[in-house]
Order: structure tokens, then C-alpha cells, then sequence
């Protein structure tokens, strides 16, 4: 299978794209080039990263992800053949050795990939959105070398520490501290629901350095793993996602090179939000692929399953829930398409980003209830995914913002549009 940076390098790619941005395929202005009501068919670069995942899910995803859910096996086999497709880092910018690619590719793909395994995708989207986004966005070139480069190609994975155990949405509260100690940086504290924590080499970790300025206060920290003085907690055992690790990362003493903070002091905050914002496109392409499977799940039983005489496809109460599933899952992708298109176009993105994540958050778990319910008892038990969707679906709902933080997000952005 080709990669995604030969697709990205490809010659005739760049000569087509020559009115379009980057390498990307992408139009600067999706209003002004290509409208989303006009996206009958998706850009050629698009088209061909959408297919290479959908064929990466079915080959690789769809055979083996009920085994890794039952074993709570993080994918390691998988995790390194997407890093050699460049699906681990598809927005880093080629010079730094990434894929190049924009957030519209990247939700494409988070889709195509969460179809096949919700887990997998997660952990795509941690190490693209929630580590690498942020590291390879503020880090100096020194930084890169060691937290950047090594993180590309699945041989190593990286994990993003700002939830503790005493806040969660409340991010700004963050008591886990930083002190200037001569040449190092000390952390003390707690890091809670760390995903990767198990695996990741490397943490982007929020701290603060001076509690009186509240959020203002709160830095951004690399640390590498392992290192003296941070230590993992037990593994979380979890409803879904259940082959990622997910756990507490322990600071103790835990002293640091002084050049390892990311960005300008008092900066962590706004790196945090920034790349939640950003990471939303990502959970909301994990929704679109959850509900996607479980509309096909869905589907393909209600074709099959014979009922007073008839194929249950052939009742006006199936086909309702399956018109209901689809139009969800059409608005979400809409949704999630114009978050990634305004962000790759450099516009303010906040509030799109939010709504996509809220709609295709709470499809996934819409669609996934009405697969069960159309698959009966055969939705209820192992032998089918459909019940590994529904437990899937519930994290999309609570992390990188509740979908009560993200309609806070939504209506705050609005009223300031009105005011
Ligand atoms: C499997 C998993 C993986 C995770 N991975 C990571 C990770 O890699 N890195 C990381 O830093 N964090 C991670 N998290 C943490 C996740 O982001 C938080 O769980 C989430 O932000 C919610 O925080 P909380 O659990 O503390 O809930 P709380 O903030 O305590 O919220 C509890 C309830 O109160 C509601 N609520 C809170 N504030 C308000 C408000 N102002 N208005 C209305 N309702 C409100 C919430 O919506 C929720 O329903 C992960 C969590 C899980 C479960």
C-alpha cells in the first residue's frame, strides 16, 4: 500500500494543484472554490487518502478489532503500519518530516480508521492532534529533534497530560506544578485518564509555575518517558475504547531540563484550548466512523434477517430508524467537513469545531442505540459489533470537552457573534 506522503508528493498532485492550497489538494477558500453544497465528490488527493483508509480498516481494522476490545490489546502491529502510511502525524509539515497534509484529509481519515476500530483511531488521534499538534507547533528546532522527529513514523507515540484527578472540564484549576530548581524545571502532581499513557515515550504536560495567575500561570512541559520521578497508575479499566491504555501519570520530584518547556511561560493554557479546539475535528471523524459502522452493521442485518415472512429492511419502522441514522450521519459529516475546511483556510474555527464534535458525538451514540435495537438480541452479545459501538461510542461524548462544555463553547462563540 502506498503511503500517504507519496500520495502527497505525487507530481501530478502538485502540478493539478497548482490553484489549490499546499500540497493538499485543498481550495484556500472552500466558499469561494469549492462550496460544501458542491461536494459531490471529494479533491483527488482527498479521495485517495479517504480509500486508503477505508482499505487499511477493512484489511487490518475490521478482522482483528473485537479481539484487541475483548484482550484490551493496544495495536502495536497496526500502530506501526499507520505511522508508515504517515497517518500518525498527517499534519506536520513535510520539512519537519511529516505527511503535510491538511485537517480535512486528517478527518477523513480519523473516519475511515474509527470505522474499522474506534481504538485505533483514538490512538491516531492522540499522537496527531493532542501530541504532535502542539509540540510541533510551538517547539523550538533543538525540541523537534527529540520530541518532534521520533514520533512520525509509529515507532513511538506520544500522550497529552492536562486533565488531573480534581478537574477535568475545569482545565484552568490545574494544580499540578512546575518550580525553577538552577537548571531544571520540578514537577509535582497528578495527571488523571492520560490515553497512550501506557505506551507514549513522550508527554505534552500542563503545569503551573504560578498559581496566583490562575490559568495565566499554567506553562506547557516535554518530558520524556521514562524519566526519574514520573510514574504510570494502574490501567483504567474502561466501557469502550478498550484497547488503549488509559491511566494516571504520577510527578513525584520529577526534574526536567529547563529548555523543555514548550512555548513562552504563562503560554500552556492557550496551547491547551488551541489544540482542543483543534483535536474536536479529530473525535468528531472518530464519531462519523462509529456511526458509519453501525449504520452498515445495521443495514446489512436488516437485509438479512427474515421476520413475519419478509427481510425486517422491508418494514416502515426499520427504515425509519435507518433514514433517521442517515440523515444524523450526513449532518455530523457536514458539520465536520466545515470545521476542518475553515481551519485549513485559516479562519476562526472554535465554534464549527465544537458543533461537529457535539453532532457527531451524540450520532455515534444515536446510531450505535439503533443498530442494537435493529440487530434485537443478536445487537445485545459479543458475536456482533454492534454492542462494541455502543460502549465506543459513549467516549465521544466526554472527552476533549463534555458535550456540555462544547455547547457552552458553541453558545458562548454565538452570543459574542450577536453582541
Ligand atoms: C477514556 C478517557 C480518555 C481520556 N484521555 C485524556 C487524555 O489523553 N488527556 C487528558 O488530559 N484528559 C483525558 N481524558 C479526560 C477527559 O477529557 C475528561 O474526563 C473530560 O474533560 C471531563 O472531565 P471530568 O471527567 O473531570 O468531568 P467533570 O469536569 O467533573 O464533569 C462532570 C459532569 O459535569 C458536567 N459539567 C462540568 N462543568 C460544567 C459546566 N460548566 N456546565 C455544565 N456542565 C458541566 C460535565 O459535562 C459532566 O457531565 C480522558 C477521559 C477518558 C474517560
Amino acid at each position: 500500500m502506498a503511503s500517504l506522503k507519496t500520495f502527497a508528493r505525487n507530481a501530478f498532485l502538485r502540478k493539478s494543484a497548482s490553484a489549490l492550497r499546499g500540497c493538499s489538494g485543498l481550495p484556500k477558500d472552500p466558499s469561494s472554490v469549492r462550496a460544501l453544497s458542491s461536494l459531490a465528490s471529494l479533491p483527488e488527493t482527498h479521495e485517495m487518502i479517504r480509500k486508503t483508509c477505508r482499505d487499511f480498516a477493512n484489511n487490518e481494522l475490521i478482522p482483528i478489532a473485537g479481539k484487541l476490545d475483548k484482550e484490551c490489546k493496544f495495536p502495536k502491529e497496526q500502530v506501526k503500519k499507520l505511522g508508515e502510511l504517515g497517518m500518525l502525524c498527517m499534519d506536520v509539515p513535510e520539512e519537519d518530516g511529516g505527511t503535510g497534509l491538511d485537517y480535512f484529509a486528517y478527518a477523513l481519515a480519523m473516519e475511515e480508521i474509527s470505522r474499522g476500530c474506534a481504538s485505533t483511531g483514538c490512538i491516531m488521534s492522540v499522537n496527531n492532534s493532542l501530541y504532535l499538534g502542539p509540540v510541533q507547533k510551538y517547539a523550538t528546532e533543538a525540541q523537534k529533534e527529540k520530541f518532534v522527529k521520533p514520533f512520525l513514523n509509529g515507532d513511538r507515540v506520544g500522550c497529552f497530560a492536562l486533565s488531573e484527578p480534581g478537574n477535568g472540564s475545569d482545565a484552568g484549576a490545574a494544580s499540578c506544578t512546575a518550580k525553577l530548581d538552577g537548571d531544571s524545571w520540578v514537577l509535582n502532581g497528578t495527571k488523571a485518564w492520560i490515553t497512550n499513557g501506557y505506551e507514549a515515550e513522550a508527554t505534552v504536560v500542563f503545569a503551573t509555575t504560578d498559581r496566583s495567575q490562575k490559568h495565566k500561570g499554567i506553562s506547557a512541559f516535554l518530558v520524556p518517558i521514562p524519566t526519574e520521578g514520573l510514574s504510570r497508575g494502574k490501567k483504567e479499566d474502561k466501557l469502550g475504547i478498550k484497547a488503549t491504555s488509559t491511566c494516571y501519570l504520577i510527578f513525584e520530584d520529577c526534574r526536567i531540563p529547563k529548555d523543555n518547556m514548550l512555548g513562552e511561560p504563562g503560554f500552556g493554557f492557550k496551547i491547551a484550548m488551541q489544540t482542543l479546539d483543534a483535536g474536536r475535528i479529530g473525535i468528531a471523524g472518530q464519531g462519523l466512523g462509529i456511526a458509519q459502522a453501525s449504520l452498515e452493521c445495521a443495514i446489512d442485518y436488516a437485509f438479512k434477517r427474515q421476520s413475519f415472512g419478509m427481510p425486517i429492511a422491508k418494514m416502515q419502522l426499520t427504515q425509519s430508524k435507518l433514514a433517521d441514522m442517515e440523515l444524523r450521519l450526513q449532518s455530523a459529516r457536514l458539520l465536520t467537513w466545515q470545521a476542518a475546511m475553515l481551519k485549513d483556510a485559516g479562519k476562526p474555527y472554535t465554534k464549527e469545531a465544537a458543533m461537529a464534535k457535539l453532532a457527531a458525538s451524540e450520532t455515534a451514540t444515536f446510531n450505535a442505540h439503533q443498530a442494537i435495537q435493529i440487530l434485537g438480541g443478536m445487537g445485545f452479545v459479543t458475536d456482533m459489533p454492534a454492542e462494541r459501538y455502543y460502549r465506543d461510542a459513549r467516549i465521544t461524548e466526554i472527552y476533549e470537552g463534555t458535550s456540555d462544555i462544547q455547547r457552552l463553547v458553541i453558545a458562548g462563540n454565538l452570543l459574542k457573534e450577536y453582541s
